[in-house]
């Protein structure tokens, strides 16, 4: 029998990849429908993204809530955060 055949490490890894990625499928997952990306935000500045106050609660994703907090963005597009580095400078 052939040690190399032991799939020990190898599936160790796979995993750790493959819930990387689930991660950026999710995010994707919303933005490529338009029924989400109609309420969701994103600051020019660090590319944070959120949503709009005014979001239904009908939208039909589940976590959409989760994923996307309520952001307010300025006439410059920045989040609230961004927005106080801004005018600190
Ligand atoms: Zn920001």
């Amino acid at each position: 029998m052939n040690p190399g055949f032991l799939p020990a490490g190898p599936v160790l890894n796979n995993v750790k990849r493959r819930k990387m990625r689930d991660v950026t499928r999710t995010l994707e997952w919303f933005l490529a429908d338009p029924r989400c990306t109609k309420w969701i935000l994103q600051c020019s500045a660090c590319l944070q993204y959120g949503r709009k106050e005014e979001t239904p609660a009908s939208i039909p994703k589940a976590r959409f809530e989760e994923m996307f907090p309520v952001m307010h963005l300025d006439e410059r597009g920045l989040c609230e955060v961004c927005q106080q580095v801004e005018d600190e400078k």
